[in-house]
C-alpha cells in the first residue's frame, strides 16, 4: 500500500492534506531467539511489510487514531488523559507511544493519525513494533525532537511494556527503527550496539522464506513468563546477572554446577548456545559465507524445540519438511508456540520447496500455511 493512498485517506478522514506520510517494517529474527532478556544477542531483519502512518501535528492535546485495519471511525483520546493499561484496544500501542514521549518531557501537543499496515498481526512478525515505530518516527519529525533511533526504539519499548502492559524485549522496535537494506542487523541487547551485517540473499542466489503457521501464538499466557523466570533462576543459581556472562567454553561447567535443576538446566544450554550461534552466524556472514548459516539456524532449531521446548506441531512440520526437500536451513522464529518459520534455500529450490510444505499441512490437516519471501529491507523512514 502506497503513501499516496495513505494520504488520500487522512483527507477524507481529516479534511486536510497529512503534513507527512512514514513507514515502518515488521522484522523476522534471522537467530537469536529468547536471548533478549538475557542480555544476549539477537539478528533481526526487517520485512518489506511496513506500516504506513499519515500524520498531521494538533495544538489542542488531542490525539486522533484511526486504522484502516480495524474499521470503525478515528478513536479521539485526550493527551493528558492517558494513563497505562487503561486502554485494551489496538490503540493503546499509538497512544503508548504519544504518553511514553511526554513522560519523557517531549512536548508533543497532539496529532491526527491514520494508518495502514502490510505486516500480518499476531504472526510473530510484530505489527505491533511496526505501528509503535512509525508513530514515534513521525511524532519525532513533526516536533522536531532530534531523538535518535535506538532512543525512539526504547521508548516504543516502553509503550508496549508499560502503557500495553506486554512484557517485550527491546529487539522489535529496534529492528522496526534501525535495520538497513541487504542487511541483518546484529543486536547487542546488553548495551543496544549494533552492527549492520550484510545480508544480500538475492546477490547470491539464495532466498529466505517465511512461513506463517497460521498458529496464534499467545506469549502473554504463561509460558513465556515461566521460561523467563526460569533464564532468571539459572542466573542467580550461578551467581551472573544475565545469562549472557556465562561463555560458551564455560557452558559445561555451568551445567554441572547446576545439578539436578534438570528445567534450568535446558533453559540455560538454550540460551547460552543461541548466544554462540548468533556470534557464528555473524562470523559466517561477514566472510560471506551465506550458505553455511543454514546448519546453524537449524541446529537453533533443535534447541528451541527439544531444551527450549516451545516449538509445536505445526513448525516443526516446517522445519523437517523443509530440510527433507533442500533447504540449507530451517528454525521456527519469533517468540514460540505458533507464529512462523525461516527457511533458507537456493532460490532454485524455492517452488519444489514451498510445494512440499503445502502439502504436508494438507496431509496433517493443518489449517494451510501463509509463504513468502523475505527480503532484507529498509527500517523506518519516511516517504512524503
Ligand atoms: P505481533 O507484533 O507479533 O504482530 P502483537 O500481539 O504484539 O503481535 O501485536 C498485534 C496487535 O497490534 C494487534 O492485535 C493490534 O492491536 C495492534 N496492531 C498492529 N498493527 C495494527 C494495525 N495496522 N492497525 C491496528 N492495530 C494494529
Ligand atoms: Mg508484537
Amino acid at each position: 500500500m502506497g503513501a499516496q493512498q495513505v494520504a488520500e485517506r487522512f483527507a477524507e478522514l481529516y479534511g486536510t492534506r497529512p503534513e507527512g506520510v512514514w513507514a515502518a517494517p515488521g522484522r523476522v529474527n534471522l537467530i537469536g531467539e529468547h536471548t533478549d532478556y538475557n542480555d544476549g544477542f539477537v539478528m533481526p531483519f526487517a520485512l518489506p511489510h511496513r506500516t504506513v502512518a499519515a500524520v498531521s501535528r494538533r495544538t489542542d492535546g488531542i490525539l486522533r487514531l484511526h486504522s484502516a485495519d480495524t474499521g470503525g471511525g478515528p478513536a479521539e483520546l485526550r493527551l493528558d488523559a492517558l494513563a497505562p493499561e487503561s486502554d485494551r484496544d489496538w490503540t493503546a500501542y499509538p497512544a503508548g507511544v504519544a504518553w511514553a514521549l511526554r513522560e519523557a518531557g517531549h512536548a508533543i501537543t497532539g496529532a491526527d493519525i491514520h494508518l495502514a499496515s502490510t505486516v500480518p498481526t499476531g504472526a510473530g512478525l510484530s505489527s505491533s513494533a511496526a505501528l509503535e515505530v512509525v508513530v514515534a518516527l513521525a511524532l519525532n519529525d513533526l516536533y522536531d525532537l532530534g531523538l535518535q533511533r535506538w532512543k525512539l526504539a526504547r521508548l516504543c519499548q516502553r509503550a508496549e511494556n508499560v502503557y500495553v502492559g506486554a512484557p517485550t524485549g527491546i529487539m522489535d522496535q529496534t529492528a522496526s527503527a534501525c535495520c538497513e537494506p541487504g542487511h541483518a542487523l546484529f543486536l547487542d541487547t546488553r548495551d543496544l550496539s549494533q552492527q549492520q551485517i550484510p545480508f544480500d540473499l538475492a546477490a547470491e542466489g539464495l532466498r529466505l522464506l517465511v512461513v506463517d503457521t497460521q498458529v496464534k501464538h499467545a506469549h502473554s499466557g504463561g509460558e513465556y513468563g515461566k521460561r523467563r523466570a526460569g533464564c532468571e533462576k539459572g542466573a542467580a543459581l550461578l551467581g551472573v546477572d544475565a545469562l549472557r556472562d556465562i561463555p560458551y567454553a564455560g557452558l559445561d561447567a555451568a551445567l554441572a554446577r547446576l545439578g539436578d535443576e534438570e528445567e534450568v538446566v535446558r533453559l540455560v544450554r538454550h540460551v547460552v548456545t543461541e548466544d554462540e550461534r548468533v556470534e557464528r552466524t555473524v562470523a559466517l556472514l561477514r566472510a560471506g559465507d551465506t550458505r553455511a548459516i543454514g546448519p546453524v539456524l537449524t541446529e537453533g532449531h533443535a534447541s528451541l524445540r527439544d531444551d527450549f521446548r516451545i516449538s509445536c506441531p505445526e513448525l516443526d512440520l516446517v522445519v523437517d519438511t523443509a530440510l527433507a526437500h533442500g533447504a540449507l536451513g530451517a528454525r521456527m522464529t519469533g517468540g514460540g508456540f505458533g507464529g512462523s518459520a525461516v527457511v533458507l534455500a537456493e532460490a532454485t529450490e524455492v517452488d519444489t520447496l514451498t510445494k512440499a510444505v503445502e502439502e504436508a499441512f494438507a496431509a496433517a490437516a493443518f489449517t494451510a500455511p501463509r509463504v513468502f519471501e523475505a527480503v532484507p529491507s529498509p527500517g523506518a523512514h519516511r516517504l512524503l
